[in-house]
């Protein structure tokens, strides 16, 4: 689109000493803290969530656009800076009480993880926090998380 700067990430994964360096960094934070539901956002958030909820010993969780998953769901629309969108979750993913980590590859508003967050906390999970590895400071997307606390490796003005 014109105008609008695109974050690529796929650059990162073929370099495997970065990718998993990249892994690593969450692993290190994440390890040890209690978190069962690692919860990773459609579609980038595939690729970066997997690997950090098997060496945390978590499950994965994928949070799909509307109409992909086959099960019961749980729907949370969002706006985007262009439109609307809505995340989906599959019903009895995750338990009332668990402690879930959301992932995603680049936070810009901020509208997607803090839908993901709504779904999570619909069906009682406690989001200790949400990660991704490049932000869009400027456009002020931590605002919009509630206060729930965001990690991010690198930052994009
Ligand atoms: P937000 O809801 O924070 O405005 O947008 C974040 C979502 O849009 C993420 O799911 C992210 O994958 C995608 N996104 C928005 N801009 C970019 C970008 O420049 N690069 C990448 N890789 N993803 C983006």
């Amino acid at each position: 689109m014109a105008g609008i700067m695109f974050q690529d990430i796929t650059t990162l994964l073929l370099n495997p000493k970065a990718f998993k360096d990249t892994i690593d960094l969450f692993v290190e934070r994440y390890k040890g803290k209690n978190i069962s539901v690692v919860a990773g956002i459609e579609a980038r958030g595939f690729i970066f969530g997997p690997p950090i909820a098997l060496a945390i010993g978590a499950k994965f969780v994928p949070l799909r656009k509307p109409r992909k998953l086959p099960g019961e769901v749980i729907s949370e629309k969002y706006i985007l800076e262009y439109g609307r969108d809505c995340l989906e979750m599959h019903v009895g993913a995750v338990k009332s009480g668990e402690r879930a980590l959301v992932v995603d590859d680049l936070i810009a508003t901020g509208g997607t993880l803090c839908a993901a967050m709504n779904l999570l906390e619909r069906a009682g999970a406690e989001v200790v926090e949400c990660a991704c590895v490049i932000e869009l400071p400027d456009l002020k997307g931590r605002e919009r998380l509630n206060g729930k606390p965001l990690y991010v490796l690198v930052e994009s003005h």
